[in-house]
């Protein structure tokens, strides 16, 4: 049986998330938490230490009590707006958010936590806003996320946190554009709103073109790319059957190397197919992507680009080449390599290449063969 399952995008940050709570659990404030919560004269069945719960009072063996963060580590606030040093900082709290509690008392309060955090989620809203300097009418356009629309936020843009300082709050006004209830389409929004000719015309305080902002958390990119996931692949992409002009085919590969801030590694890229754009190609985490571009090669089962001025390359798909291969085990069909191993949860489709020719034996438990 294929087991269908969400390919996982390294970096994961719930990866990242568990391994660190893995480390916390390890310091000697963990220990010290827990020696603190013994029992003093109750013992285990064969002498050992029993440690106290906060929350039911009653005493448990090691193994099953567990050290609970009072305020939660990530609290309410999405995963995804949560930075890496906040998640350490919060983690590694001091002894006075620390309590020991007992499993069942533990499951329920993650279980509580968790349904809140949903409903929380729910309510969290992504707009896109405009500030004004009632002033001099110079504006700024920026996008924020919130429960509360009447945050009273402005915006954090350097030129602008400025102006707010000399004209003072008061002579500010913000007007939401656009509400979405998703970051991405916020900011896709936001590169409409917020275009080159906009920062250069001295009527807004940005300094940098909209859109770029926003690094996609893991989840959504899955989300993304499964919704739109083969929909500019083969016949359906604009640029299929036809090939460069031996003129432009030669600019191609005339192209210099490039190095300082015009390294590959330091330019925004966004992805083809889904339209998602990190701030740089080092930022996806993926490696292969400056030469996935330059040769319009395919790198996890996209295509990718330059955001700033990229040169049209023909997209192609990866090594080796656009063959539809089939799940020996279950029958079923996929247009490529790259579709099958998303399909059952890998990231490449090298293995199951592989297995088609006869280099492995099975790929995700399963024997495969080119159609
Ligand atoms: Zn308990």
């Amino acid at each position: 049986m294929v087991k269908k399952k969400k390919p996982i995008l390294y970096p994961n940050k719930s990866i990242i998330k568990g391994a660190l709570r893995r480390t916390f659990s390890r310091t000697p404030i963990v220990r010290e938490v827990l020696e603190a919560s013994v029992h003093p004269t109750k013992k285990g069945i064969r002498g050992g230490k029993q440690y106290v719960c906060a929350k039911c009072n009653e005493a448990f063996p090691g193994k099953n009590v567990q050290i609970d963060h009072i305020k939660d580590v990530i609290d309410l606030i999405p995963m995804k707006h949560i930075s890496y040093d906040m998640l350490v900082t919060n983690l590694f709290c001091p002894k006075e958010n620390l309590q020991v509690l007992c499993k069942t008392c533990h499951d329920e309060k993650t279980k509580v936590a968790r349904e809140l955090r949903k409903e929380f989620k729910k309510l969290f809203k992504y707009f896109v806003y405009e500030t004004r300097n009632k002033v001099n009418g110079k504006r700024y356009r920026g996008v924020h996320g919130c429960v509360d629309l009447d945050d009273g936020y402005l915006g954090s843009g350097v030129l602008l946190k400025k102006a707010i300082k000399k004209y003072g709050v008061e002579n500010f006004e913000r007007t939401i554009l656009f509400i979405h209830t998703s970051r991405e389409l916020a900011y896709l929004k936001e590169k409409e709103l917020v275009t080159m000719s906009i920062v250069k015309s001295g009527e807004f305080y940005n300094l940098k073109e909209g859109g770029i902002g926003g690094e996609l958390s893991e989840s959504t990119k899955t989300k993304i790319s499964k919704t739109k996931t083969g929909t500019m692949i083969g016949e359906n992409n604009p640029h299929y059957g036809k090939t460069h002009s031996e003129e432009v085919r030669r600019k191609i590969g005339d192209r210099p190397y490039l190095t300082g801030k015009d390294h590959p590694a330091a330019k925004s890229v966004e992805c083809v197919e889904t339209g998602e754009i990190s701030d740089t190609a080092s930022s996806t985490g993926y490696t292969g992507l400056a030469s996935a571009i330059k040769n319009g090669t395919m790198l996890h089962g996209y295509h990718w680009r330059y955001v700033e001025n990229h040169i049209p390359v023909e997209l192609k798909d990866t090594k080796p080449g656009f063959r539809p291969v089939r799940c020996i085990d279950t029958g079923e069909v996929f247009k490529s390599l790259t579709d099958a191993a998303n399909n059952v949860g890998l990231t490449q489709g090298s293995k199951i290449g592989d297995v088609c020719r006869g280099i492995r034996k099975t790929a995700k438990g399963c024997k495969w063969e080119f159609v």
